[in-house]
């Protein structure tokens, strides 16, 4: 591994990271947290951030054992978001299953990155004890109060509610192939955390923030060991009126050769109007189909998630879903007419999308399933919760009912 450097512009600074920005072996026993930053070469914040956090940790203050790994280095000394592939959609059975072998060379330097990362995070898995925590830091091209993106299992739901920030379920369904999606799937909790605009100083407060108020939620760092209070204070001044679950009801894809321009001015989180303008494509105006508010709007030149929108969910509807998935009713959706298992381990449904469109999504995502596109008539639903590490975490405070 060579050292590579990367410029913040905010700091107006250049540091020099390894893959390995830091490692502390804490002198008491205690869970595994893996901090990742720069998965997109564009985002520094989360760099810098652990940088500056590892400069300070003490071992004998530290229960567990804590990585900061850089994302995609490559793209990181060029500060460009990455060479030919987004390092953060390459994580799906697929592409993981066709990743070249035996020293045989990578296509793409994202790929060689994430053959690096790949090993590293199988390593640790196996060097080290559980419970296992995974932590995703990025930044947006536009202005944004920080917030969390959450796979919806439950395991997740219960640790990220600990955090004074809005959180946003179930963006895993939008998305193909994100890193933690992939160590979810593997039963992990781990989840993003969005620290605001790329280049503004405030991004690498909010990770370092983060970072803190992560470490005291694990129980690998004391709240009298760290400055708690004022980290807390850091996130949840900013955040207090969104401070809610909510989940992805719409994304605007934006093709490869489409001319896509978002109206100037969007924030996230801003409230939206039906029928007010947002975006121009192929000089045709789009508006936003329905009241609700918008999400990670696009403000860069690559990309192919335009913008979101999002609506707080219900919460009833948060409470109903956590009973009906801890005893598994989702048994007795085989009994709908179009609905059958997809083999015999139960590992997934097979929907009808005519029998999907009048139950509504919403009924699956109450029993955990997220849905995949199989054909022009079927969806493929996957559990959530079916390869969660409960066991693992089960003594955690922040499980406890
Ligand atoms: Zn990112």
């Amino acid at each position: 591994m060579t050292k590579v450097k990367v410029h913040s512009k905010a700091l107006d600074s250049t540091i020099e990271v390894d893959r390995i920005i830091g490692h502390v072996k804490g002198h008491k026993k205690g869970p595994t947290l893996v901090f990742m930053g720069g998965i997109h070469g564009n985002e520094p914040a989360g760099v810098f951030a652990l940088k500056w956090v590892f400069e300070r940790l003490q071992a004998k203050k530290v229960s567990g054992s804590i990585y900061g790994i850089a994302g995609n280095l490559w793209a990181l000394k060029k500060g460009e978001r990455y060479h030919k592939e987004d390092l953060n959609r390459l994580w799906t059975k697929d592409l993981l299953a066709s990743l070249p072998q035996n020293g045989d060379p990578a296509i793409h330097h994202d790929q060689a990155e994430q053959i690096e990362i790949n090993n590293l995070l199988s390593k640790i898995l196996k060097d080290e004890e559980g419970p296992f925590y995974f932590f995703d830091m990025h930044t947006t091209s536009s202005e944004t109060l920080p917030f969390l993106t959450v796979n919806d299992s439950l395991l997740n739901r219960h640790f990220t509610t600990q955090y004074p920030l809005p959180i946003i379920l179930g963006i895993e369904e939008y998305l193909n192939g994100p890193i933690l999606s992939y160590i979810n799937e593997l039963g992990y909790v781990a989840f993003g955390f969005e620290a605001g605009q790329h280049d503004d100083m405030a991004s690498i407060e909010n990770c370092v923030a983060f970072i803190y108020l992560s470490l005291v939620y694990c129980g690998s760092l004391e709240k009298e060991s760290c400055e708690y209070q004022h980290y807390h204070d850091i996130l949840a001044k900013t955040t207090g009126d969104v401070r809610h679950i909510y989940e992805i009801y719409y994304r605007y894809g934006v093709n490869e050769n489409e001319d896509f321009k978002m109206i100037p001015g969007f924030y996230n989180f801003q409230r939206i109007r039906r029928n007010q303008q947002l975006a121009r494509s192929n000089g045709n105006t789009i508006n936003a189909q329905d009241d609700g508010r918008i999400f990670m709007p696009l403000y860069q030149s690559k990309g192919v998630d335009g913008f979101f929108m999002i609506k707080k969910i219900w919460s009833p509807f948060l409470v109903i879903s956590e009973f009906f998935r801890k005893y598994r009713l989702d048994r007795l959706l085989i009994y709908l007419p179009g609905v059958k298992w997809i083999d015999k381990d139960r590992s997934g449904l097979i929907v009808n999308k005519q029998i999907a469109r009048f139950l509504a999504k919403d009924i699956f995502h109450l029993f955990g399933y997220r849905h995949i596109y199989a054909d022009r008539n079927h969806y493929k639903m996957f559990n959530r919760e079916a390869n969660a590490r409960y066991a693992d975490y089960e003594d955690q405070p922040w499980l406890k009912p």
